[in-house]
């Protein structure tokens, strides 16, 4: 009698225990991991230059947007690609309403983010911001993944901030710092603009004060780091090491520095992405650099390089599945 009390309640707490950890945020609500199928980790829709100051909705026809997007997106189709992660922080022209419309339009999967982006000298930053301290700022982050963001129930996927290409300022440390708290108090992964390794180094150092993995980490724009070395040694440590000039660089599509970091072993803690795309409301009439480079010129030199489809599925698949999916990482588990 006891028993069959017990066992129900046990497999109910054991659902309970695991399902939290299961999950990716996108502009639709929850998905499991494994839903998320071939993702693209790092473009992005609608870029506005303007800066915080300039920043306003108003400054461009949603619906233009919307148009100019949307024959871009459904080419991914054709790749087999199911899911588009929108690295576009607040100020810089995210846009939750347009993502949510060409998620509902597509079938995609999108993901946006909170989060400060401190990058280009903190142009992109709200005056306000730069005296509030770091926990202050985390809350806001927080506020965003409770209540969802700017009224619309969207929730964000993931923390975006970005600092400048050289050692840590005091402020953009604090906003690493913020995305630390935030991560502790959510389990959103951390997508930091970087470029080079030394501020990335930095930024490690900062999450483990703060008692958080580096798995947390998805160090962005890793493809600017000249030493190779380094990529290794930054995913050895456990966090995501982020390629993503796959959209703007013709000697990067040839695949040799995959190639080097398969021979090292640490192909599961790679993202790759083009960091491409976007209607630009100051540049109506730009061209929406395309989505499909990896598709077209990569993974055909990669295939031709000895890479075989479970390999490239890791790039695609199964190391963004697990980058993305909610969940704390500490240092110590038993924090
Ligand atoms: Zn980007």
């Amino acid at each position: 009698m006891q028993k069959l009390v017990v066992l129900p309640f046990l497999i109910l707490l054991l659902a309970c225990a695991s399902s939290p950890e299961r999950k990716i945020i996108t502009v639709n609500g929850l998905i499991q991991p494994e839903k998320l199928g071939k993702t693209l980790a790092h473009e992005h829709i609608l870029v506005d230059f303007s800066g915080a100051e300039n920043y306003h909705p108003e400054n461009y026809n949603r619906q233009e947007a919307f148009d100019r997007i949307l024959p871009e997106l459904e080419k991914l189709k054709q790749y087999g690609v199911e899911s588009f992660v929108d690295c576009t922080p607040q100020f810089v022209g995210r846009d939750v309403v347009l993502l949510k419309r060409l998620a509902d339009e597509t079938g995609l999967n999108i993901l946006t983010n909170t989060g400060f982006y401190g990058a280009q000298n903190n142009k992109f930053i709200p005056k306000h911001v730069f005296d509030m301290p770091a926990e202050a700022i985390a809350e806001f982050y927080i506020a965003e993944f409770d209540q969802g963001i700017e009224g619309t129930g969207v929730r964000p996927g993931f923390i975006k901030t970005a600092v400048d290409r050289k050692p840590l300022s005091d402020f953009h440390a604090k906003l690493v710092r913020a995305a630390a708290l935030a991560h502790k108090a959510t389990g959103l992964t951390i997508m930091s603009h970087t470029g080079p390794a030394l501020p990335a180094f930095q930024q490690l150092e900062i999450l483990e004060q703060e008692g958080v993995a580096p798995e947390a980490l998805i160090w962005t724009h890793a493809s600017d780091e000249k030493d190779w070395a380094n990529l290794v040694k930054i995913a050895q440590r456990g966090a995501w090491v982020s390629l993503d000039k796959y959209g703007w660089d013709e000697d990067y599509l040839k695949g040799e520095v995959l190639v080097y970091l398969k021979e090292q072993g640490v192909l599961n803690r790679i993202l790759i992405s083009h960091d491409a795309g976007w209607y630009e409301p100051a540049k109506p009439d730009q061209p929406i650099q395309p989505y499909t480079p990896i598709f077209e010129t990569l993974l055909p030199k990669l295939e031709a390089q000895g890479f075989t489809s479970a390999e490239i599925d890791q790039l695609l698949v199964k190391n963004p599945a697990k980058a993305f999916t909610v969940g704390k990482r500490f240092l110590n588990p038993s924090n």
